[in-house]
């Protein structure tokens, strides 16, 4: 999806008709029987997932979610295709169960922030109703959008925006994550997310090939967030799809990324980023 196309919805358009074509995506209504998942594996440290898309329009080279799609060729065709889980407010809503306390990592498959967001707002309902019901949330996106929601997140007792930034280069960021929004879009978002008190964590979740690694922790650090995660790019992790596998490993291996200079990058940012942690740690609710 074109970068321009974010901006091209409206939250008073009329509802889409499905299937819907955005770019190179389609993007399909599906019932949902549950909402908010019980956490496991690598975001055990949770209470629950909610995920409100399944399919992320996104489609970065690297993505580990991909494997968990529900079959080969959504698999194979992870980035192309977004399914909308029309019913999701009314599933949550039904949802008896005391949520006080409990923690809520949004989201672990998908990017919440979907473009189609900006017109649907099913996201925005979720956490209308999710405010009043004492949930701790973490919402991990990529996308500006998230903005448009400081207002709803300001109501929660306990909410994190985590905004993934993986490098300072225009030209890496649109190789590795073609259908992204753009770093500066991102860093704008997370800057106005920081301003209006709200907690915030930058994720560079993975680090990807850095330019100037001294004058990005500049730029991070301007942004007013002060907590960072950075984590390798998982490219010998066994769970990859062969094709996300192979496109990441070949723009590494160009790139000539090794893990040499991951290092030598993650000891600039820490020696100029005291908030910095790696891995899982830096993902864990407050
Ligand atoms: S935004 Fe997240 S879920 Fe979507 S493709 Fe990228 S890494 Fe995967």
């Amino acid at each position: 999806m074109a970068e321009d196309q974010l901006d091209l919805f409206a939250s008073s358009d009329p509802p889409p008709d499905y299937p819907l074509t955005l770019g190179h995506a389609t993007l399909t209504a599906v019932p949902t029987r549950s909402i908010l998942t019980r956490a496991s594996g690598f975001m055990s440290d949770y209470d629950y997932t909610l995920n409100p898309y399944s399919g992320c329009s996104y489609g970065c080279t690297y993505c580990y979610a991909a494997f968990f799609a529900r079959s080969e060729e959504r698999r194979d065709t992870w980035g192309r295709w977004v399914e909308v889980k029309e019913n999701a407010l009314d599933v949550l809503r039904r949802m008896r169960s005391d949520l006080r306390g409990k923690t809520v990592y949004m989201s672990s498959v998908t990017d919440p922030y979907q473009p189609i967001e900006r017109r649907l707002g099913l996201v925005r309902s979720l956490l209308e109703e999710l405010a009043p019901r004492g949930v701790r949330l973490v919402v991990q996106t990529r996308s500006p959008i998230v903005a448009r929601d400081i207002d709803v997140l300001g109501r929660f007792g306990a909410a994190r925006v985590n905004m993934t930034v993986t490098t300072d280069s225009d030209r890496v960021q649109r190789a590795f994550e073609p259908h992204c929004p753009t770093n500066q879009k991102r860093l704008a978002a997370i800057t106005e997310v920081a301003a209006a008190g709200l907690p915030t964590a930058i994720t560079m979740t993975p680090l990807l090939p850095l330019e100037d690694p001294e004058s990005f922790a500049t730029e991070l650090h301007s942004t007013g967030v002060r907590d960072f995660v950075v984590q390798p790019f998982h490219a010998d992790r066994g769970k990859f799809i062969a094709g996300t596998r192979d496109a990441a490993l070949q723009l590494e291996r160009e790139m000539d990324w090794t893990a040499e200079r991951y290092r030598a990058a993650v000891a600039v940012l820490r020696s100029q980023l005291p908030g910095l942690k790696e891995g899982r740690e830096g993902f864990a609710p407050e």
